[in-house]
Protein backbone atom coordinates (compact mmCIF):
# COMPACT_ATOMS: atom_id res chain seq x y z
CA UNK A 1 0.00 0.00 0.00
CA UNK A 2 1.08 3.32 -0.29
CA UNK A 3 1.54 5.94 2.42
CA UNK A 4 -0.53 8.72 2.63
CA UNK A 5 2.27 11.08 1.53
CA UNK A 6 3.08 9.15 -1.46
CA UNK A 7 -0.91 9.18 -2.86
CA UNK A 8 -0.59 12.58 -2.63
CA UNK A 9 1.81 13.29 -4.96
CA UNK A 10 0.71 10.19 -7.36
CA UNK A 11 -2.53 10.45 -7.59
CA UNK A 12 -2.90 13.95 -9.30
CA UNK A 13 -0.45 12.78 -11.56
CA UNK A 14 -2.52 9.37 -12.15
CA UNK A 15 -5.56 11.68 -13.11
CA UNK A 16 -3.68 13.57 -15.34
CA UNK A 17 -1.31 11.05 -16.99
CA UNK A 18 -5.49 9.40 -17.80
CA UNK A 19 -6.61 12.81 -19.08
CA UNK A 20 -3.94 12.69 -22.09
CA UNK A 21 -4.82 9.11 -23.28
CA UNK A 22 -8.80 9.24 -23.32
CA UNK A 23 -11.61 11.15 -24.43
CA UNK A 24 -14.05 10.26 -21.83
CA UNK A 25 -14.01 11.89 -18.35
CA UNK A 26 -11.52 11.39 -15.30
CA UNK A 27 -12.67 12.85 -12.20
CA UNK A 28 -10.90 13.04 -8.83
CA UNK A 29 -13.86 14.98 -7.55
CA UNK A 30 -14.67 14.28 -3.97
CA UNK A 31 -18.45 13.97 -4.84
CA UNK A 32 -17.14 11.50 -7.73
CA UNK A 33 -14.85 9.76 -5.12
CA UNK A 34 -17.02 9.51 -2.34
CA UNK A 35 -19.88 8.09 -4.49
CA UNK A 36 -17.60 5.44 -5.85
CA UNK A 37 -16.61 4.25 -2.34
CA UNK A 38 -19.80 2.46 -1.97
CA UNK A 39 -21.59 -0.41 -3.94
CA UNK A 40 -24.77 -1.77 -1.93
CA UNK A 41 -22.06 -4.16 0.62
CA UNK A 42 -21.21 -3.51 3.98
CA UNK A 43 -17.78 -2.25 2.44
CA UNK A 44 -16.28 1.06 1.87
CA UNK A 45 -12.98 1.67 -0.17
CA UNK A 46 -12.27 4.95 -1.97
CA UNK A 47 -10.86 5.34 -5.23
CA UNK A 48 -7.84 7.55 -6.79
CA UNK A 49 -9.27 8.08 -9.88
CA UNK A 50 -13.08 7.61 -11.42
CA UNK A 51 -13.13 7.41 -15.16
CA UNK A 52 -16.10 7.60 -17.48
CA UNK A 53 -14.99 5.75 -20.35
CA UNK A 54 -16.00 7.30 -23.90
CA UNK A 55 -15.68 3.74 -26.04
CA UNK A 56 -13.70 0.27 -26.52
CA UNK A 57 -10.16 2.42 -27.29
CA UNK A 58 -10.26 4.30 -23.69
CA UNK A 59 -10.79 0.86 -22.23
CA UNK A 60 -7.75 -0.33 -24.64
CA UNK A 61 -5.79 2.63 -23.24
CA UNK A 62 -6.42 2.27 -19.71
CA UNK A 63 -5.69 -1.54 -19.57
CA UNK A 64 -2.28 -0.72 -21.69
CA UNK A 65 -1.46 1.54 -19.23
CA UNK A 66 -2.00 0.17 -16.16
CA UNK A 67 -0.64 -2.93 -17.54
CA UNK A 68 2.83 -1.00 -17.93
CA UNK A 69 2.99 0.63 -15.12
CA UNK A 70 2.20 -2.11 -12.49
CA UNK A 71 5.65 -3.10 -11.72
CA UNK A 72 6.08 0.78 -10.78
CA UNK A 73 2.95 1.26 -9.15
CA UNK A 74 2.05 -2.35 -7.47
CA UNK A 75 -1.59 -0.71 -6.34
CA UNK A 76 -2.78 0.18 -9.91
CA UNK A 77 -5.63 -1.58 -10.55
CA UNK A 78 -9.13 -1.17 -12.86
CA UNK A 79 -12.51 -2.12 -11.47
CA UNK A 80 -15.11 -2.12 -13.60
CA UNK A 81 -18.80 -0.33 -12.31
CA UNK A 82 -22.18 -0.13 -14.10
CA UNK A 83 -25.46 0.43 -11.32
CA UNK A 84 -23.70 0.09 -8.08
CA UNK A 85 -25.83 -2.63 -6.66
CA UNK A 86 -23.66 -4.98 -5.94
CA UNK A 87 -23.64 -6.71 -2.48
CA UNK A 88 -20.40 -8.26 -1.69
CA UNK A 89 -18.05 -5.20 -2.43
CA UNK A 90 -17.76 -6.13 -6.09
CA UNK A 91 -18.08 -2.58 -7.77
CA UNK A 92 -15.38 -1.11 -5.51
CA UNK A 93 -11.89 -0.56 -5.22
CA UNK A 94 -8.40 1.59 -4.49
CA UNK A 95 -7.44 2.45 -7.62
CA UNK A 96 -9.05 3.32 -10.78
CA UNK A 97 -12.72 3.12 -11.28
CA UNK A 98 -14.20 2.73 -14.71
CA UNK A 99 -18.26 3.83 -14.89
CA UNK A 100 -19.92 2.31 -17.34
CA UNK A 101 -23.22 3.56 -17.10
CA UNK A 102 -22.38 7.22 -18.59
CA UNK A 103 -21.57 6.22 -22.33
CA UNK A 104 -21.68 2.43 -22.99
CA UNK A 105 -25.33 2.40 -22.48
CA UNK A 106 -26.67 1.99 -26.41
CA UNK A 107 -29.19 -0.75 -26.98
CA UNK A 108 -27.53 -1.98 -30.44
CA UNK A 109 -30.21 -4.06 -31.21
CA UNK A 110 -33.24 -6.02 -30.21
CA UNK A 111 -35.46 -8.67 -32.13
CA UNK A 112 -37.90 -11.46 -30.76
CA UNK A 113 -34.84 -13.99 -30.22
CA UNK A 114 -31.93 -11.85 -29.70
CA UNK A 115 -30.33 -8.43 -28.54
CA UNK A 116 -26.87 -7.09 -28.53
CA UNK A 117 -26.54 -3.97 -25.67
CA UNK A 118 -23.78 -2.36 -24.20
CA UNK A 119 -22.97 -3.07 -20.77
CA UNK A 120 -23.77 -0.21 -18.92
CA UNK A 121 -27.92 -0.05 -20.09
CA UNK A 122 -30.15 0.02 -17.14
CA UNK A 123 -32.23 -3.61 -17.76
CA UNK A 124 -35.65 -1.55 -16.64
CA UNK A 125 -34.53 0.20 -20.03
CA UNK A 126 -33.60 -3.05 -22.04
CA UNK A 127 -36.53 -4.55 -20.92
CA UNK A 128 -38.78 -2.32 -22.17
CA UNK A 129 -37.05 -2.44 -25.84
CA UNK A 130 -37.12 -6.42 -25.69
CA UNK A 131 -40.93 -6.32 -25.19
CA UNK A 132 -41.65 -4.47 -27.71
CA UNK A 133 -40.69 -7.60 -29.30
CA UNK A 134 -42.91 -10.04 -26.98
CA UNK A 135 -39.65 -10.94 -25.75
CA UNK A 136 -37.72 -11.34 -21.98
CA UNK A 137 -34.35 -11.43 -20.80
CA UNK A 138 -36.05 -13.44 -18.23
CA UNK A 139 -33.04 -13.50 -15.25
CA UNK A 140 -33.98 -10.17 -13.48
CA UNK A 141 -32.85 -9.76 -10.11
CA UNK A 142 -34.94 -8.10 -7.75
CA UNK A 143 -33.15 -4.60 -8.15
CA UNK A 144 -34.33 -4.88 -11.54
CA UNK A 145 -35.63 -0.91 -11.55
CA UNK A 146 -31.52 -0.23 -10.33
CA UNK A 147 -28.76 -2.47 -12.25
CA UNK A 148 -27.87 -2.82 -15.52
CA UNK A 149 -27.12 -5.64 -17.71
CA UNK A 150 -23.50 -5.71 -16.98
CA UNK A 151 -23.48 -5.70 -13.95
CA UNK A 152 -25.83 -9.06 -14.40
CA UNK A 153 -23.71 -10.65 -16.15
CA UNK A 154 -20.37 -10.19 -14.22
CA UNK A 155 -22.60 -11.30 -11.03
CA UNK A 156 -24.54 -14.11 -13.44
CA UNK A 157 -27.29 -12.73 -11.37
CA UNK A 158 -30.77 -14.28 -11.18
CA UNK A 159 -34.06 -13.61 -9.69
CA UNK A 160 -37.34 -14.72 -9.53
CA UNK A 161 -38.24 -16.28 -13.11
CA UNK A 162 -34.58 -18.13 -12.15
CA UNK A 163 -36.78 -21.39 -11.22
CA UNK A 164 -38.03 -21.94 -14.56
CA UNK A 165 -35.54 -20.30 -16.41
CA UNK A 166 -31.84 -20.43 -14.94
CA UNK A 167 -29.92 -17.24 -14.09
CA UNK A 168 -27.72 -14.96 -16.35
CA UNK A 169 -25.34 -17.19 -17.79
CA UNK A 170 -28.15 -19.28 -20.22
CA UNK A 171 -28.88 -16.32 -21.73
CA UNK A 172 -25.34 -14.79 -22.48
CA UNK A 173 -24.93 -15.90 -26.45
CA UNK A 174 -21.39 -13.92 -27.16
CA UNK A 175 -19.32 -11.28 -24.99
CA UNK A 176 -17.64 -8.58 -26.41
CA UNK A 177 -14.15 -8.17 -23.89
CA UNK A 178 -11.25 -6.62 -23.19
CA UNK A 179 -8.69 -8.51 -21.74
CA UNK A 180 -5.27 -7.64 -19.64
CA UNK A 181 -3.34 -7.27 -22.99
CA UNK A 182 -5.40 -4.37 -23.87
CA UNK A 183 -7.28 -6.04 -27.24
CA UNK A 184 -10.61 -6.93 -27.66
CA UNK A 185 -12.13 -10.22 -28.43
CA UNK A 186 -15.56 -11.74 -29.13
CA UNK A 187 -16.15 -14.66 -26.89
CA UNK A 188 -18.61 -17.70 -28.13
CA UNK A 189 -19.55 -21.46 -27.86
CA UNK A 190 -15.88 -22.95 -30.04
CA UNK A 191 -16.16 -25.93 -31.55
CA UNK A 192 -12.57 -28.17 -30.91
CA UNK A 193 -11.07 -27.66 -34.37
CA UNK A 194 -11.79 -23.76 -34.21
CA UNK A 195 -9.82 -24.08 -30.44
CA UNK A 196 -7.20 -25.85 -31.89
CA UNK A 197 -6.89 -23.29 -34.44
CA UNK A 198 -6.97 -20.60 -31.80
CA UNK A 199 -4.19 -22.30 -29.92
CA UNK A 200 -2.05 -22.17 -33.05
CA UNK A 201 -1.99 -18.54 -32.64
CA UNK A 202 1.15 -17.02 -31.45
CA UNK A 203 -0.04 -14.31 -29.58
CA UNK A 204 -2.21 -14.05 -26.07
CA UNK A 205 -5.11 -15.37 -27.63
CA UNK A 206 -3.38 -18.60 -28.87
CA UNK A 207 -1.62 -18.99 -25.25
CA UNK A 208 -4.94 -18.12 -23.11
CA UNK A 209 -7.06 -20.72 -24.95
CA UNK A 210 -3.69 -23.27 -24.52
CA UNK A 211 -3.32 -23.04 -20.73
CA UNK A 212 -6.93 -23.13 -20.27
CA UNK A 213 -8.11 -25.82 -22.43
CA UNK A 214 -5.07 -27.87 -20.81
CA UNK A 215 -6.41 -26.88 -17.74
CA UNK A 216 -10.13 -27.59 -18.24
CA UNK A 217 -9.24 -30.85 -19.63
CA UNK A 218 -7.02 -31.92 -17.39
CA UNK A 219 -9.00 -31.41 -13.96
CA UNK A 220 -12.51 -32.25 -15.94
CA UNK A 221 -13.78 -34.94 -13.31
CA UNK A 222 -12.50 -32.67 -10.37
CA UNK A 223 -14.32 -30.16 -11.44
CA UNK A 224 -17.37 -32.17 -12.49
CA UNK A 225 -17.66 -32.97 -9.14
CA UNK A 226 -16.57 -29.72 -7.10
CA UNK A 227 -19.90 -28.07 -8.96
CA UNK A 228 -22.06 -27.11 -6.29
CA UNK A 229 -25.28 -29.61 -6.05
CA UNK A 230 -27.89 -26.93 -6.03
CA UNK A 231 -30.20 -25.15 -8.36
CA UNK A 232 -28.36 -21.55 -8.76
CA UNK A 233 -24.99 -20.82 -7.49
CA UNK A 234 -23.00 -17.41 -8.48
CA UNK A 235 -19.51 -18.70 -6.58
CA UNK A 236 -15.97 -19.48 -7.70
CA UNK A 237 -15.50 -19.26 -11.49
CA UNK A 238 -17.65 -21.92 -13.43
CA UNK A 239 -15.33 -23.73 -14.73
CA UNK A 240 -17.54 -27.11 -15.31
CA UNK A 241 -19.57 -25.39 -17.52
CA UNK A 242 -16.92 -24.03 -19.85
CA UNK A 243 -15.05 -27.42 -21.61
CA UNK A 244 -18.30 -30.17 -22.60
CA UNK A 245 -16.40 -33.22 -24.10
CA UNK A 246 -19.33 -34.70 -25.37
CA UNK A 247 -20.65 -32.25 -27.39
CA UNK A 248 -16.72 -31.00 -28.07
CA UNK A 249 -17.93 -27.20 -27.25
CA UNK A 250 -15.71 -24.96 -25.07
CA UNK A 251 -17.28 -21.76 -24.19
CA UNK A 252 -15.85 -18.74 -22.67
CA UNK A 253 -18.93 -17.09 -21.84
CA UNK A 254 -19.45 -19.75 -18.99
CA UNK A 255 -16.41 -18.41 -17.69
CA UNK A 256 -16.41 -14.59 -17.70
CA UNK A 257 -20.55 -14.97 -16.37
CA UNK A 258 -20.16 -14.67 -13.00
CA UNK A 259 -16.47 -14.01 -12.83
CA UNK A 260 -17.01 -10.14 -11.45
CA UNK A 261 -15.14 -8.02 -13.34
CA UNK A 262 -11.85 -10.12 -12.92
CA UNK A 263 -11.18 -11.50 -15.63
CA UNK A 264 -11.59 -8.55 -18.32
CA UNK A 265 -13.87 -5.99 -19.66
CA UNK A 266 -17.05 -6.51 -20.95
CA UNK A 267 -18.55 -4.16 -23.54
CA UNK A 268 -20.84 -5.62 -25.44
CA UNK A 269 -23.48 -8.63 -24.77
CA UNK A 270 -25.31 -10.69 -26.71
CA UNK A 271 -28.66 -12.18 -25.53
CA UNK A 272 -30.56 -14.73 -25.85
CA UNK A 273 -34.10 -14.08 -25.62
CA UNK A 274 -37.42 -15.81 -24.72
CA UNK A 275 -41.18 -15.10 -25.71
CA UNK A 276 -42.86 -13.35 -22.85
CA UNK A 277 -45.50 -14.96 -21.06
CA UNK A 278 -48.66 -14.22 -22.47
CA UNK A 279 -50.34 -14.54 -19.19
CA UNK A 280 -49.44 -14.69 -15.49
CA UNK A 281 -51.56 -15.37 -12.26
CA UNK A 282 -50.63 -15.85 -8.42
CA UNK A 283 -51.27 -17.65 -5.51
CA UNK A 284 -50.54 -15.74 -2.16
CA UNK A 285 -50.35 -18.27 0.37
CA UNK A 286 -49.75 -17.20 4.21
CA UNK A 287 -48.48 -19.35 6.53
CA UNK A 288 -49.43 -18.99 10.21
CA UNK A 289 -46.87 -21.43 11.74
CA UNK A 290 -43.87 -23.16 10.05
CA UNK A 291 -44.46 -26.98 11.12
CA UNK A 292 -45.41 -28.40 8.11
CA UNK A 293 -43.04 -25.69 5.61
CA UNK A 294 -41.26 -28.71 3.88
CA UNK A 295 -44.53 -30.31 2.50
CA UNK A 296 -45.78 -27.25 1.64
CA UNK A 297 -43.15 -26.05 -0.58
CA UNK A 298 -42.94 -29.70 -1.62
CA UNK A 299 -46.78 -29.37 -2.71
CA UNK A 300 -45.27 -26.10 -4.55
CA UNK A 301 -43.16 -27.41 -6.56
CA UNK A 302 -45.05 -30.55 -7.80
CA UNK A 303 -47.56 -27.90 -9.47
CA UNK A 304 -44.67 -26.79 -11.64
CA UNK A 305 -44.91 -22.92 -10.40
CA UNK A 306 -43.30 -20.42 -13.22
CA UNK A 307 -41.49 -18.48 -9.93
CA UNK A 308 -42.41 -19.44 -6.36
CA UNK A 309 -40.48 -16.96 -3.30
CA UNK A 310 -41.25 -16.30 0.23
CA UNK A 311 -40.49 -13.23 2.53
CA UNK A 312 -40.67 -13.77 6.92
CA UNK A 313 -43.01 -11.98 9.00
CA UNK A 314 -39.94 -9.20 9.64
CA UNK A 315 -39.92 -8.30 5.74
CA UNK A 316 -43.72 -7.61 6.25
CA UNK A 317 -43.69 -5.79 8.83
CA UNK A 318 -40.91 -3.86 7.94
CA UNK A 319 -43.22 -3.16 4.37
CA UNK A 320 -45.88 -2.15 6.57
CA UNK A 321 -44.16 0.28 8.59
CA UNK A 322 -42.04 1.17 5.85
CA UNK A 323 -44.84 1.89 3.28
CA UNK A 324 -44.46 5.19 1.98
CA UNK A 325 -41.28 4.79 1.16
CA UNK A 326 -41.83 2.58 -2.16
CA UNK A 327 -42.42 5.77 -3.55
CA UNK A 328 -38.61 6.02 -4.12
CA UNK A 329 -38.61 3.50 -6.74
CA UNK A 330 -42.35 3.28 -7.74
CA UNK A 331 -43.56 6.85 -7.72
CA UNK A 332 -46.38 7.87 -5.87
CA UNK A 333 -49.16 6.81 -7.99
CA UNK A 334 -47.60 3.19 -8.10
CA UNK A 335 -47.39 3.38 -4.10
CA UNK A 336 -51.07 4.94 -3.73
CA UNK A 337 -52.61 1.84 -5.92
CA UNK A 338 -50.56 -0.49 -3.85
CA UNK A 339 -51.53 0.78 -0.42
CA UNK A 340 -55.22 0.45 -1.81
CA UNK A 341 -54.42 -3.05 -2.94
CA UNK A 342 -53.13 -3.83 0.09
CA UNK A 343 -56.30 -2.85 2.83
CA UNK A 344 -58.44 -6.12 2.10
CA UNK A 345 -54.77 -8.28 3.61
CA UNK A 346 -54.92 -5.54 6.74
CA UNK A 347 -58.27 -7.24 7.26
CA UNK A 348 -57.01 -10.40 6.70
CA UNK A 349 -54.00 -9.91 9.13
CA UNK A 350 -56.41 -8.88 12.25
CA UNK A 351 -55.61 -12.27 13.96
CA UNK A 352 -51.74 -11.74 13.62
CA UNK A 353 -49.21 -10.92 11.09
CA UNK A 354 -48.68 -14.35 9.18
CA UNK A 355 -44.99 -16.20 10.01
CA UNK A 356 -44.30 -16.47 5.91
CA UNK A 357 -45.85 -15.65 2.99
CA UNK A 358 -45.16 -17.29 -0.08
CA UNK A 359 -46.22 -16.28 -3.89
CA UNK A 360 -46.48 -18.72 -6.24
CA UNK A 361 -47.03 -17.29 -9.84
CA UNK A 362 -48.04 -19.77 -12.75
CA UNK A 363 -47.87 -18.53 -16.40
CA UNK A 364 -50.03 -19.73 -19.86
CA UNK A 365 -51.39 -18.69 -22.90
CA UNK A 366 -55.07 -18.08 -21.44
CA UNK A 367 -56.59 -16.66 -17.92
CA UNK A 368 -58.18 -19.90 -18.50
CA UNK A 369 -55.18 -21.94 -18.36
CA UNK A 370 -53.54 -19.93 -15.56
CA UNK A 371 -56.76 -19.82 -13.95
CA UNK A 372 -56.98 -23.19 -13.42
CA UNK A 373 -53.29 -23.98 -12.30
CA UNK A 374 -53.77 -21.56 -9.51
CA UNK A 375 -57.50 -22.88 -8.70
CA UNK A 376 -55.37 -26.60 -8.13
CA UNK A 377 -52.89 -25.49 -5.89
CA UNK A 378 -55.09 -23.55 -4.05
CA UNK A 379 -57.16 -26.86 -2.89
CA UNK A 380 -53.85 -28.19 -2.28
CA UNK A 381 -53.06 -25.32 0.43
CA UNK A 382 -56.79 -25.35 2.06
CA UNK A 383 -56.07 -28.89 2.50
CA UNK A 384 -53.09 -28.33 4.51
CA UNK A 385 -54.54 -25.58 6.31
CA UNK A 386 -53.46 -22.69 4.89
CA UNK A 387 -55.16 -19.39 3.94
CA UNK A 388 -54.18 -18.53 0.34
CA UNK A 389 -55.31 -15.33 -1.64
CA UNK A 390 -56.60 -16.20 -5.50
CA UNK A 391 -55.42 -13.22 -7.85
CA UNK A 392 -56.39 -15.06 -11.04
CA UNK A 393 -58.87 -12.19 -12.07
CA UNK A 394 -57.50 -9.38 -10.60
CA UNK A 395 -54.96 -6.89 -13.08
CA UNK A 396 -51.64 -7.44 -13.48
CA UNK A 397 -50.67 -4.10 -11.65
CA UNK A 398 -52.34 -5.50 -8.30
CA UNK A 399 -50.98 -8.81 -8.98
CA UNK A 400 -47.87 -7.54 -7.96
CA UNK A 401 -48.34 -6.25 -4.27
CA UNK A 402 -46.75 -8.91 -2.04
CA UNK A 403 -44.32 -9.35 -4.73
CA UNK A 404 -43.13 -5.90 -5.01
CA UNK A 405 -42.80 -6.05 -1.06
CA UNK A 406 -40.80 -9.50 -1.60
CA UNK A 407 -38.63 -7.20 -4.54
CA UNK A 408 -38.19 -4.21 -2.62
CA UNK A 409 -37.48 -5.16 1.05
CA UNK A 410 -33.66 -5.43 0.87
CA UNK A 411 -34.25 -1.56 -0.64
CA UNK A 412 -36.15 -0.65 2.12
CA UNK A 413 -33.54 -1.64 4.60
CA UNK A 414 -30.93 -0.23 2.65
CA UNK A 415 -32.36 3.49 2.97
CA UNK A 416 -34.93 3.57 5.40
CA UNK A 417 -33.27 2.14 8.88
CA UNK A 418 -31.47 5.51 10.52
CA UNK A 419 -29.36 4.15 12.76
CA UNK A 420 -28.19 0.80 11.59
CA UNK A 421 -26.81 -0.33 8.53
CA UNK A 422 -27.85 -3.15 6.40
CA UNK A 423 -24.66 -5.61 6.84
CA UNK A 424 -25.16 -8.04 3.92
CA UNK A 425 -23.17 -11.22 4.88
CA UNK A 426 -25.05 -14.01 5.11
CA UNK A 427 -27.11 -12.60 1.87
CA UNK A 428 -27.40 -15.15 -0.64
CA UNK A 429 -27.12 -18.45 0.84
CA UNK A 430 -29.06 -21.45 -1.02
CA UNK A 431 -29.43 -25.05 0.00
CA UNK A 432 -31.69 -27.82 -2.06
CA UNK A 433 -34.95 -26.75 -0.91
CA UNK A 434 -36.06 -30.51 0.71
CA UNK A 435 -33.97 -29.64 3.26
CA UNK A 436 -35.47 -26.34 4.36
CA UNK A 437 -37.92 -27.28 6.69
CA UNK A 438 -34.91 -28.36 9.23
CA UNK A 439 -32.60 -25.95 7.64
CA UNK A 440 -34.89 -22.72 8.32
CA UNK A 441 -35.14 -23.53 12.19
CA UNK A 442 -31.41 -23.60 12.49
CA UNK A 443 -31.03 -20.49 10.38
CA UNK A 444 -33.14 -18.74 12.62
CA UNK A 445 -31.70 -20.11 15.65
CA UNK A 446 -27.96 -18.65 14.43
CA UNK A 447 -29.82 -15.03 13.98
CA UNK A 448 -31.90 -15.24 17.27
CA UNK A 449 -28.05 -16.47 19.39
CA UNK A 450 -25.99 -13.25 17.89
CA UNK A 451 -29.48 -11.08 18.47
CA UNK A 452 -29.37 -10.00 14.69
CA UNK A 453 -32.01 -8.10 13.10
CA UNK A 454 -32.53 -9.97 10.18
CA UNK A 455 -35.16 -10.19 7.69
CA UNK A 456 -35.41 -13.73 5.82
CA UNK A 457 -36.94 -13.07 2.06
CA UNK A 458 -36.19 -15.06 -1.26
CA UNK A 459 -36.67 -17.97 -3.76
CA UNK A 460 -38.37 -20.69 -1.80
CA UNK A 461 -38.27 -22.77 -5.35
CA UNK A 462 -34.51 -22.79 -5.19
CA UNK A 463 -33.85 -22.82 -1.49
CA UNK A 464 -32.16 -19.40 -2.07
CA UNK A 465 -32.45 -17.00 1.06
CA UNK A 466 -31.32 -13.55 1.45
CA UNK A 467 -30.66 -12.62 5.13
CA UNK A 468 -29.45 -9.16 5.53
CA UNK A 469 -28.68 -8.09 9.19
CA UNK A 470 -29.32 -4.51 10.41
CA UNK A 471 -26.32 -3.54 12.26
CA UNK A 472 -24.04 -0.50 13.67
CA UNK A 473 -20.26 -0.77 12.20
CA UNK A 474 -19.50 1.83 14.75
CA UNK A 475 -19.65 -0.48 17.60
CA UNK A 476 -16.75 -3.35 18.35
CA UNK A 477 -19.48 -5.38 19.54
CA UNK A 478 -21.35 -5.25 16.84
CA UNK A 479 -18.41 -5.93 14.17
CA UNK A 480 -17.15 -8.87 16.60
CA UNK A 481 -20.32 -10.51 15.72
CA UNK A 482 -19.62 -10.41 11.63
CA UNK A 483 -17.29 -13.49 11.63
CA UNK A 484 -18.66 -15.92 13.85
CA UNK A 485 -21.92 -15.91 12.89
CA UNK A 486 -20.92 -15.79 9.29
CA UNK A 487 -18.57 -18.70 10.07
CA UNK A 488 -22.03 -20.55 11.97
CA UNK A 489 -24.33 -19.74 8.83
CA UNK A 490 -21.48 -21.21 5.89
CA UNK A 491 -20.80 -24.31 8.35
CA UNK A 492 -24.23 -24.66 8.32
CA UNK A 493 -24.98 -24.37 3.91
CA UNK A 494 -22.62 -26.38 3.59
CA UNK A 495 -23.46 -29.05 5.97
CA UNK A 496 -26.72 -29.06 4.28
CA UNK A 497 -24.80 -29.01 0.36
CA UNK A 498 -25.62 -25.79 -0.17
CA UNK A 499 -23.73 -23.08 -1.40
CA UNK A 500 -22.80 -19.49 -0.05
CA UNK A 501 -24.40 -17.73 -2.72
CA UNK A 502 -27.29 -18.07 -5.20
CA UNK A 503 -26.86 -14.83 -7.30
CA UNK A 504 -25.11 -12.10 -5.43
CA UNK A 505 -20.94 -13.74 -6.03
CA UNK A 506 -18.01 -13.97 -3.74
CA UNK A 507 -16.76 -10.25 -4.16
CA UNK A 508 -15.02 -8.98 -0.30
CA UNK A 509 -17.43 -10.62 1.61
CA UNK A 510 -17.50 -14.91 0.72
CA UNK A 511 -14.24 -14.55 -1.74
CA UNK A 512 -11.80 -15.41 1.20
CA UNK A 513 -14.35 -18.03 2.59
CA UNK A 514 -13.84 -19.64 -1.14
CA UNK A 515 -11.86 -22.74 0.37
CA UNK A 516 -14.36 -23.41 2.71
CA UNK A 517 -16.70 -24.15 0.12
CA UNK A 518 -14.40 -25.82 -2.65
CA UNK A 519 -11.08 -27.47 -0.38
CA UNK A 520 -7.89 -25.97 -1.67
CA UNK A 521 -7.31 -28.07 -5.06
CA UNK A 522 -10.41 -26.73 -6.98
CA UNK A 523 -9.82 -22.67 -5.37
CA UNK A 524 -6.23 -23.46 -6.82
CA UNK A 525 -7.40 -24.25 -10.05
CA UNK A 526 -9.53 -20.93 -10.31
CA UNK A 527 -5.97 -19.16 -9.27
CA UNK A 528 -4.51 -20.71 -12.03
CA UNK A 529 -7.58 -19.74 -14.35
CA UNK A 530 -7.21 -15.94 -12.92
CA UNK A 531 -3.54 -16.06 -13.39
CA UNK A 532 -3.81 -17.25 -17.64
CA UNK A 533 -6.16 -14.10 -18.00
CA UNK A 534 -4.61 -11.56 -15.81
CA UNK A 535 -1.10 -12.24 -14.75
CA UNK A 536 -0.37 -8.70 -13.25
CA UNK A 537 -3.97 -9.02 -11.02
CA UNK A 538 -4.71 -5.45 -12.72
CA UNK A 539 -8.52 -6.38 -13.02
CA UNK A 540 -10.74 -6.39 -9.49
CA UNK A 541 -7.97 -7.28 -7.07
CA UNK A 542 -9.47 -8.23 -3.54
CA UNK A 543 -12.07 -9.88 -4.99
CA UNK A 544 -13.05 -13.58 -5.60
CA UNK A 545 -9.48 -15.84 -5.23
CA UNK A 546 -7.88 -12.80 -4.24
CA UNK A 547 -10.12 -12.05 -1.24
CA UNK A 548 -8.31 -11.36 2.30
CA UNK A 549 -10.72 -11.54 4.80
CA UNK A 550 -8.30 -9.38 7.37
CA UNK A 551 -8.48 -6.67 4.39
CA UNK A 552 -12.38 -7.00 4.15
CA UNK A 553 -12.66 -6.67 7.57
CA UNK A 554 -10.51 -3.53 7.91
CA UNK A 555 -12.70 -1.96 5.07
CA UNK A 556 -16.09 -2.20 6.37
CA UNK A 557 -18.22 1.13 5.68
CA UNK A 558 -17.24 4.34 7.98
CA UNK A 559 -19.11 6.57 6.16
CA UNK A 560 -23.38 6.83 5.72
C1 LIG B 1 -32.15 -3.93 -3.53
C2 LIG B 1 -31.27 -4.96 -4.15
C3 LIG B 1 -31.80 -6.18 -4.52
C4 LIG B 1 -31.01 -7.14 -5.18
N1 LIG B 1 -31.57 -8.30 -5.58
C5 LIG B 1 -30.86 -9.18 -6.31
C6 LIG B 1 -31.46 -10.38 -6.84
O1 LIG B 1 -32.64 -10.65 -6.66
N2 LIG B 1 -30.68 -11.21 -7.57
C7 LIG B 1 -29.37 -10.92 -7.84
O2 LIG B 1 -28.74 -11.70 -8.54
N3 LIG B 1 -28.78 -9.82 -7.34
C8 LIG B 1 -29.48 -8.93 -6.60
N4 LIG B 1 -28.88 -7.80 -6.12
C9 LIG B 1 -27.44 -7.56 -6.39
C10 LIG B 1 -27.19 -6.70 -7.67
O3 LIG B 1 -28.26 -5.82 -7.89
C11 LIG B 1 -27.00 -7.55 -8.92
O4 LIG B 1 -25.85 -8.34 -8.79
C12 LIG B 1 -26.87 -6.67 -10.19
O5 LIG B 1 -26.98 -7.48 -11.33
C13 LIG B 1 -25.61 -5.85 -10.25
O6 LIG B 1 -25.73 -4.95 -11.33
P1 LIG B 1 -25.03 -3.51 -11.30
O7 LIG B 1 -25.27 -2.89 -12.61
O8 LIG B 1 -25.47 -2.74 -10.12
O9 LIG B 1 -23.52 -3.94 -11.16
P2 LIG B 1 -22.33 -3.28 -10.33
O10 LIG B 1 -22.68 -3.27 -8.86
O11 LIG B 1 -21.94 -2.00 -10.91
O12 LIG B 1 -21.19 -4.34 -10.60
C14 LIG B 1 -21.33 -5.68 -10.23
C15 LIG B 1 -20.05 -6.44 -10.52
O13 LIG B 1 -19.89 -6.51 -11.92
C16 LIG B 1 -18.64 -5.97 -12.33
N5 LIG B 1 -18.87 -5.28 -13.58
C17 LIG B 1 -19.77 -4.29 -13.83
N6 LIG B 1 -19.70 -3.93 -15.12
C18 LIG B 1 -18.76 -4.70 -15.70
C19 LIG B 1 -18.21 -4.78 -17.01
N7 LIG B 1 -18.64 -4.00 -18.00
N8 LIG B 1 -17.23 -5.67 -17.24
C20 LIG B 1 -16.78 -6.48 -16.26
N9 LIG B 1 -17.26 -6.44 -15.01
C21 LIG B 1 -18.23 -5.57 -14.73
C22 LIG B 1 -18.24 -5.04 -11.20
O14 LIG B 1 -16.84 -4.89 -11.13
C23 LIG B 1 -18.80 -5.76 -10.00
O15 LIG B 1 -17.91 -6.72 -9.55
C24 LIG B 1 -29.64 -6.85 -5.41
C25 LIG B 1 -29.10 -5.63 -5.00
C26 LIG B 1 -29.88 -4.70 -4.38
C27 LIG B 1 -29.29 -3.40 -3.96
Amino acid sequence: MLSAYAKLILMPKLADELKKIVDGEVSTSKKDIDFHSHDASMFELLPDVVVYPQDSDDLKKIVKYVSKNKAKNPGLSITMRSAGTDMSGGAINNSIILNMTKHFNKIVETGPKEAVVQPGVFYRDFEQETLKHNALMPSFPASRELCSVGGMVANNSGGEKSLQYGKTENFVRELKVILSDGNEYTLKPLQKTEVRKKIKQNDFEGKMYKNLFDLLEKNYETLKKAKPKVSKDSTGYHLWNVWDPKKEVFDLTRLFTGSQGTLGIITEIKFKLLPSPKESGSLIIFLNHLDNLGEVIKKVMSHKPATFEGFDNYTLNLGFKLFFNFRKTLGWRKTMQLGLQLLPSLVKFRRGIPKMVLIAEFTGNTDEEVGEKVRQLHKDMVDFGHDALFEEDETEDKEMKFRIMRRESFNLLRNKVKDKHTAPFIDDLVVPPKHLPSFLPELRQIINKYKLLATVAGHMGDGNFHVIPLMKFELASEREKIEPAMREVNELVLRYGGSMSGEHNDGMSRGPWLENQYGPEVVGLFRQVKDILDPKNIFNPHKKTDADWEFSMQNLRKHF
